[in-house]
């Protein structure tokens, strides 16, 4: 017997998350619920507005028409499916089938701004290596690039993990890279897309030997039909949001390939409810278990969705108090 349940929940943010320029106050989202032979598995669609294609009525229309099929032994070809879908469809059956080991990777890369003596205690805490992260691109080139040297120089075992989504003219980028000693820029683990064009961001890490990652330009690419990671070049790293990427399956497909080229991949949210987000952790865990994973949003919610996320004090609201809109 098979049975699939549909909730729409919608969590309050904390305030002041903004998203492309929009205030994001509440987040919306489905979790699935599949159960077969007593076992139950779930699994969150969660189109990030602004990033995904499709809209959450998109993805609905999608899931209602798949759990049918599913529910009648039918094929699911994930594949022809919106990112956000074949993500949650896909982590709820790898739950279901007891493939989606329980253990989860909850280290994050602490998102620091300001100030380096803010950060010392929180990478003290750290264990392993000490990685942060900094938005970059949002302020003066020559200010981000000041803070960088700064954060480097005063914590020598640090690692930083910049992202400049698409921010800066190849000028700009410049600007940035002069404010940093070349005797650091090792240091920079990656920049996430230092510039507007990917042409000019592979310019900027043969010029200044600042590592870049790839996060905008894969989402792009991996809509292609004849995608291959190979033919990404330049990066010393690549960025997988599966909400906006697709299948488990297709993440672990693009995972191996990463490792196959010695390209270092990165689990990253899309700002997924904690419930979404601890099955992150534990697929970063299983797949990448070296890396810390870029899971650092919890905070942007001003409440948790039915599993606590190690370590969040947020109150937690149960899945049970979030509208059932369709089951089968
Ligand atoms: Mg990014």
């Amino acid at each position: 017997m098979r049975s699939a349940k549909l909730y729409r929940y919608e969590l309050p943010m904390d305030s002041g998350v903004i998203l492309r320029e929009q205030r994001l106050k509440v987040r919306e989202g489905f979790i699935v619920e599949l159960t077969m032979d007593g076992q139950t598995g779930r699994g969150e669609i969660a189109p990030l507005p602004g990033f995904s294609v499709e809209s959450m009525d998109d993805a609905y229309s999608q899931l209602v028409e798949q759990l049918a099929l599913w529910q009648h032994e039918k094929e699911i070809n994930l594949e022809a499916l919106y990112p956000s879908v074949a993500f949650g469809l896909s982590m709820a059956q790898l739950e279901l089938d007891g493939i989606l080991p329980e253990e989860g990777c909850y280290q994050a890369a602490p998102l620091c701004s300001g100030d380096p003596d803010e950060l010392l205690p929180k990478l003290n805490a750290m264990q392993g290596e000490k990685v942060a992260k900094i938005k970059v691109g949002l302020y003066e080139p020559i200010r981000d690039g000041m803070l960088v040297n700064l954060f480097l120089e005063s914590i020598p075992d640090l690692s930083l993990r910049l992202d400049a989504n698409r921010a800066w003219t190849a000028e700009k980028a410049q600007q940035f890279a002069k404010k940093i000693a070349p005797s650091l820029r090792q240091r920079i683990a990656f920049i996430e897309e230092p510039c507007q064009s990917p042409g000019d961001s592979f310019s900027f890490a043969i010029d200044t030997g600042i590592a870049i990652a790839w996060d905008e330009t894969l989402q792009h690419a991996i809509k292609e039909e004849h995608f291959a990671l190979e033919d990404l070049n330049g990066a010393k790293a690549i960025i997988i949001k599966p909400t906006l990427i697709g299948s488990a399956e297709r993440c672990l497909g693009l995972i191996a390939k990463a490792k196959a080229l010695g390209i270092k991949a990165i689990i990253s949210s899309s700002i997924e409810s904690s419930l979404g987000l601890t099955q992150l952790a534990r697929l970063a865990q299983w797949q990448l278990p070296q890396e810390v994973p870029g899971l650092d949003t919890v905070g942007l919610f001003a409440q948790q969705l039915e599993v606590a996320w190690p370590g969040c004090e947020l109150p937690i609201v149960s899945l049970s108090d979030q509208a059932l809109i369709w089951q089968c």
